[in-house]
C-alpha cells in the first residue's frame, strides 16, 4: 500500500521545534508559525525534550494531489488538494476538508495540528488530519463540484479509510460533498461504507446535530464563558463574525439564549443594530441573496469593525489569523469565543491577556463538529441511531467538562486557556505516543 502513496515526504521543521515563539506577527505569520508556537509554547510547560517537539511538529503523512476537472463547457481545469495526517496515536487521523482559493499545504498542515490536538482535549479517539483543493466553489456548478470531489477522493483514496482518515466538512464543503466521497469510496470498496465520511445527510447515515453541532458547542462555552466573566449572558450583547456554517447557527443559538447578537459579517461586509439583529430575518436574508449586506433590519458596517465592536462576546467564526498584532489592541469584547480554527495569532493572544479579555481557544470553542462527527461514526459503525436530544445532551456534557477541565488547569497554573487547553491535549498525545513506544 505505501507504494501506492505519493507522498511528499513531510517538509522540514528544522525552523520550528526550537524557534521561539513569535514575538511579533509582523514576519511570515501563518497559520503553520502560529500552530507550531502554540505547540512550543506548551512543550516548553510541560518539560519535553526535542525529539518529542519535532515528532509532535511534523505531520505523520501528507499527499498533495493533482486534480484535473472537466468543465461543464469541455474545456480542462488542474487544481491541487491536499490531505495532511497529523497524528494517529489515539486512533484514526479526523478533520475536514476545506474547499478555498487560498488553501495551501502549511494551512492544511496547521489545521491538521489543531485537529489532533482539539480529538485529544475532548477525549475522542482520533488524531488530527486536514484535507483541502485550492479551488473556489462558488465559481462552479454543482456537476464540476461533483467530478472534482470524486477525483480528489479517487487521488487519496489509498490513505483514507473509517479507519485511517475519516474526513469532514469545513469552509466550502458540506453534507452534499460527503455524499460523494461516501459514495465513491464505497463504489471502489464494492459496498457501502457510511463510517467513511461523517457530516453525510442524515438519509445516508449522518447524526441528528451534526449540521449545527459546531454553533450549539461554541454558544455551550460563550454561555459558560460570559458567566464565567461576571456576565449575565440575557444582560450580554455579541459580534458574530462570519455566517457560515459555523457563525449563523451560532447566532441563533446566542440569540434564542437571550443574548443581544448586535452585529454580524460575511465576507462580503457586515451590519449592525444596536438593539439586536433578528437573525432568523437575517439568515433569509442571507440565503436569498447570499450575503447579510443589505439587510433591511440593521446598518451597515465595514467588515473590519466588526471585531471592534463594544460588545461583551466576540466571535470570530470564519477563518485564521483574523486578529492579530494590529489590532488586537483595540478589540473591546470581554470574552472571545473561537469558532473558526486559528482566528487568533500568538501576538494577539498576548496583548488580549494583558488587557484582561477572556480568550476561549478554537480547539475547545469549536470542539462540537468533531465531538458529533465521532457520534456519527460510532453511529454509523454500529448501524443504530440516536435521537437528537440524546446527541444534544451528550455534546452539551462533553463540552462543559472539557471546559471546566480546561478552566480548571489553566487557573491553577495561571496559564491562559489555549496554553492551558494545548498542553492537555500534547499531555495525552504524547502519553499515547509513550505507551506505544517507538517502533522499531
Ligand atoms: N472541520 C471541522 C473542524 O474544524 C470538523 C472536523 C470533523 O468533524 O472531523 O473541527
Amino acid at each position: 500500500m505505501t507504494d501506492l502513496l505519493t507522498a511528499t515526504t513531510a517538509s522540514t521543521v528544522s525552523d520550528a521545534p526550537n524557534a521561539s515563539p513569535a514575538t511579533s506577527d509582523a514576519h511570515i505569520a501563518t497559520p503553520l508559525t502560529d500552530a507550531r508556537a502554540q505547540l512550543a509554547e506548551a512543550i516548553s510547560l510541560l518539560g519535553y525534550g526535542d525529539g518529542l517537539h519535532r515528532m509532535l511538529a511534523t505531520p505523520r503523512r501528507e499527499l498533495t494531489v493533482a486534480v484535473p476537472l472537466r468543465m461543464d463547457d469541455g474545456s480542462q481545469r488542474l487544481y491541487t488538494g491536499y490531505r495532511v495526517q497529523h497524528n494517529f496515536s489515539r486512533g484514526p487521523a479526523k478533520g475536514g476538508l476545506r474547499y478555498a482559493p487560498n488553501v495551501d499545504l502549511d494551512e492544511v498542515r496547521a489545521l491538521a495540528m489543531w485537529m489532533t490536538w482539539k480529538c485529544a482535549l475532548l477525549d475522542v479517539p482520533y488524531g488530527g488530519a486536514k484535507g483541502g483543493i485550492a479551488i473556489d466553489p462558488r465559481e462552479h456548478s454543482t456537476a464540476e463540484l461533483e467530478r472534482v470531489t470524486r477525483r480528489y477522493t479517487s487521488e487519496i483514496l489509498p490513505i483514507i479509510g473509517p479507519e485511517r482518515d475519516i474526513p469532514a466538512p469545513d469552509i466550502g464543503t458540506d453534507e452534499q460533498t460527503m455524499a460523494w466521497i461516501m459514495d465513491t469510496y464505497s463504489v471502489n470498496s464494492g459496498y457501502t461504507v457510511p463510517g467513511i465520511v461523517t457530516g453525510k445527510p442524515i438519509s445516508l447515515g449522518g447524526s441528528q446535530g451534526r449540521a449545527s453541532a459546531t454553533s450549539r458547542g461554541v454558544t455551550h462555552i460563550a454561555l459558560a464563558a460570559l458567566r464565567h466573566a461576571g456576565l449575565d449572558p440575557a444582560r450580554s450583547t455579541a459580534a458574530v463574525q462570519g455566517f457560515g456554517k459555523v457563525g449563523a447557527d451560532a447566532a441563533r443559538f446566542l440569540a434564542e439564549a437571550g443574548v443581544r447578537v448586535t452585529a454580524v459579517s460575511d465576507q462580503y461586509g457586515a451590519v449592525h443594530r444596536s438593539g439586536g439583529l433578528d437573525i432568523e430575518a437575517l439568515a433569509d436574508h442571507a440565503r436569498a441573496t447570499g450575503s447579510v449586506v443589505g439587510f433591511a433590519g440593521g446598518e451597515a458596517l465595514d467588515g473590519a469593525a466588526l471585531l471592534m465592536q463594544d460588545v461583551d462576546l466576540l466571535v470570530p467564526a470564519a477563518v485564521e489569523g483574523v486578529l492579530h498584532d494590529g489590532n488586537a489592541g483595540d478589540v473591546l469584547a470581554r470574552v472571545i469565543v473561537e469558532g473558526a480554527n486559528g482566528p487568533t495569532t500568538p501576538a494577539a493572544d498576548r496583548i488580549l491577556r494583558e488587557r484582561g479579555v477572556l480568550v476561549v481557544p478554537d480547539i475547545l470553542a469549536n470542539a462540537g463538529g468533531v465531538i458529533v462527527s465521532y457520534f456519527e461514526w460510532v453511529q454509523a459503525n454500529q448501524a443504530y441511531w440516536w435521537r437528537a436530544d440524546e446527541v444534544e445532551s451528550r455534546l452539551e456534557e462533553r463540552m462543559l467538562s472539557a471546559w471546566q477541565h480546561v478552566l480548571g488547569y489553566a487557573e491553577a497554573r495561571d496559564l491562559s486557556l489555549r496554553t492551558a487547553a494545548t498542553a492537555l491535549a500534547v499531555e495525552r498525545v504524547a502519553e499515547a505516543h509513550r505507551l506505544r513506544g517507538l517502533y522499531p
